[in-house]
């Protein structure tokens, strides 16, 4: 097996463009197998491509809108009913990571959530410039300006001497320029084309600073509409939902 695998399980926007799967990336190396981000769709996403739910020892989460969070309590009841769950879970997020992660598990599913997990949880927080050591990997967190500060965040994940760098969900900011030099594995969103908005990236912006990033291989993710509608027009490599990336 390679050092390091990304699987990309959902590479759409919060609306699904073009039926593309919410934000979820699979990072496994030897020592475990972190789910960045969990959209409503992860576990359609995990089974599609024969991932087993059980797999996952830490949840990183960049920000704590829908699309990137509103798969857990899916994956909470898989893991009471479905794949039944002896071992922790590792959840890590910014700041409040454990209160909105149960207020959303409480909103969808009362009765489950009113009863204690057969498995622990372990929540973790993380927040700009911090770092953390998990299953091997080292994360590092730096701000992104999406939601309000310091609640969205990009990440550094170093696995096997591999650096993946994921914007999260972000505005422009020259941020992305210093963290994604040197990466083997730059994992930007694109979310638009024509529109322009300080929390969130479009294309044209992303093209101006391509060659700034100083990343081995950067693939656009997060992708609406305008993005996919235009996608003859885009230079660098586009995700799609089950792409594998061995590093
Ligand atoms: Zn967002
Ligand atoms: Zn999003």
């Amino acid at each position: 097996m390679d050092p390091v695998r990304v699987h990309f399980l959902g590479t759409g926007d919060a609306f699904s463009a073009g039926g593309r799967s919410q934000a979820a990336y699979l990072i496994q190396c030897a020592q475990g197998s972190l789910l960045l981000d969990c959209g409503a769709s992860v576990l359609a996403s995990l089974k599609r491509h024969d991932l087993a739910s059980g797999c996952i020892d830490t949840i990183l989460l960049s920000h704590f809108h829908g699309d990137h969070i509103a798969g857990l309590p899916f994956l909470f009841l898989e893991y009471i009913y479905v794949e039944p769950r002896r071992r922790p879970l590792k959840i890590v997020g910014p700041e409040g990571v454990e209160n909105r992660v149960m207020q959303v598990f409480r909103a969808m599913y009362a009765d489950s959530a009113a009863e204690p997990l057969p498995y622990h949880v372990e929540f973790m927080e993380i927040g700009p410039r911090r770092e953390l050591f998990i299953d091997g990997m080292r994360i590092r967190a730096f701000q992104a300006p999406h939601d309000e500060p310091p609640l969205s965040l990009g990440y550094e994940i170093t696995a096997e001497g591999r650096k993946i760098v994921y914007s999260g969900d972000t505005g422009w900011s020259e941020d992305l320029v210093v963290h994604a030099r040197d990466a083997d594995l730059f994992i930007c969103e694109c979310s638009f084309f024509e529109t322009r908005m300080d929390t969130h990236l479009d294309y044209p912006r992303i093209a101006e600073n391509l060659k700034r990033f100083g990343a081995k291989r950067i693939v656009l993710t997060h992708l609406g509409q305008e993005v996919l509608r235009r996608r003859d027009e885009i230079e660098p490599e586009m995700a799609h939902d089950g792409l594998v990336i061995a590093l």
